[in-house]
């Protein structure tokens, strides 16, 4: 698995370029900002973008899919309950003083239990509503790694006080969907460092 994490933006998003090494196809997961600098990663190891995923439509996660869809040609994939905090992306950017991106259009919606390729590399989607209510993360069986967006950091969860947001189901989401991962599972926050499920279910105060 080629994993490239680069912290694209002004609130420096974990955005994920995710490559299978023989076929060279690939996904980009939460392309906030910085795309050509996204390119640069996927152009290095020369790879083939085939989906391009948001983990929730926060405007730093998902501020730069169109121009990466534009250079691509890939599809850009969002669970469909976000679908209205797509359509406050500029009030978003106000909120953090940046330039609104301009409209985002969602290619295909993504839920519970669907599967994700790219070559042999294979990711199940997790259905985490909380920190907004289309939160997804992506979690992949076979190399142990889930990408967690905003719903699970080292040492804390996501706010829930933005729109969309709920404590009661981030809380839910995280004990039924991301704690039933096994311990050694590599967690990918949407910010900051990595950690592991093992580490968070031992250390993290929201989930005692
Ligand atoms: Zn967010």
């Amino acid at each position: 698995m080629i994993h490239e994490i680069l912290a694209v933006g002004p609130l420096q998003c974990n955005c994920s370029v995710i490559g299978d090494e023989a076929t060279r196809e690939a996904m980009v997961i939460d392309p906030g900002d910085d795309i050509e600098d996204v390119l640069a990663l996927v152009r290095k190891h020369h790879l083939e973008v085939k989906q391009i995923v948001i983990t929730h439509a926060h405007i730093d996660h998902v501020g730069g899919a169109m121009k990466l869809r534009a250079a691509t040609g890939a599809p850009i994939l969002l669970n469909q309950n976000d679908y209205a905090l797509l359509k406050m992306l500029d009030m978003q950017a106000a909120w953090i003083g940046v330039a609104p991106p301009g409209k985002v259009e969602i290619d295909h919606s993504l839920n519970q239990a669907d599967t994700l390729k790219a070559g042999s590399l294979t990711a199940s989607v997790l259905q985490t509503p909380g920190h907004t209510e289309g939160s997804i993360c992506l979690y992949f069986p076979a190399e142990k790694k889930l990408i967690a967006g905003d719903t699970l950091f080292a040492g804390s969860i996501g706010r829930t006080d933005l729109p969309g947001g709920d404590f009661d189901k981030i809380i839910d989401s995280l004990h039924e969907k991301v704690l039933a991962l096994p311990d050694d599972t590599v967690v990918v926050p949407g910010h900051g460092p990595l950690t592991t499920i093992g580490e968070e279910r031992e250390s993290n105060p929201f989930l005692k």
